[in-house]
């Protein structure tokens, strides 16, 4: 998607050779702009799908997964990291390993939210290496839902993200693929 990758050159700072920040328009402040046409991308992306709820993780994928549900018309569900005392206590759990923070952390849903019926879009800011996706797609599961594929707004081809949810048979659509970050600067896969 040339806005993105576009906002991304302008404004995305790599840090090493493995991350790329985004806060000024993606992660921390939010472009809801730009955000809109994500949503419009992802929605043509699945438009042969049934799609009857979008999935997603904390924090970062909520407003991501909330503009993007305008254009499906159905219901947004955020995996919880930290769960409080009002948490329901009749969750779907997975243990997720975080590619950011190096720990594992543990993902929740309540059982009301997700049901056997649902057709299940993943929709995350981020592919790395899987996990968050990998979590998410166990949570469906183990409602006895579906997942139809996965929506990402950027992935980084050169980890090995997508080789380990195509594994799993998971549909995955990035609206922007880095195949190379290196002395600061980010090369995009050629359309
Ligand atoms: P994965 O689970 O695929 O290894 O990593 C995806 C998750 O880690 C996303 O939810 C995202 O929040 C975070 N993440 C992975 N790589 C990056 C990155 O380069 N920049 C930022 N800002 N977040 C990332």
């Amino acid at each position: 998607m040339q806005l993105l990758e576009e906002r991304i050159l302008k404004d995305g700072k790599v840090i090493g050779t493995e991350i790329l920040k985004v806060d000024s328009f993606l992660n921390h402040q939010l472009d809801i702009r730009l955000f809109n046409e994500m949503g419009k991308e992802f929605k043509r992306l699945f438009a042969d799908k049934e799609i009857t709820k979008i999935l997603t993780i904390e924090a970062s994928g909520i407003a991501i997964a909330s503009i993007a549900a305008q254009y499906f018309d159905v219901p947004v569900v955020f995996a919880k990291k930290y769960s409080g005392t009002n948490m329901d206590k009749d969750n779907y759990e997975a243990d997720v390993f975080s590619f950011t923070k190096n720990t594992m952390y543990k993902i929740k849903v309540s059982k009301k939210y997700i049901n056997k019926e649902d057709k299940v879009l993943l929709i995350d800011d981020f592919l790395a290496n899987g996990r968050a996706l990998l979590g998410l797609s166990s949570i469906v599961t183990q409602a006895g839902a579906k997942v139809v594929g996965a929506g990402i707004a950027i992935e980084k081809a050169f980890q090995n993200g997508r080789l380990e949810v195509e594994k799993e048979g998971m549909l995955v659509h990035s609206l922007a693929t880095i195949v190379k970050m290196e002395e600061g600067k980010v090369y995009f896969k050629e359309d």
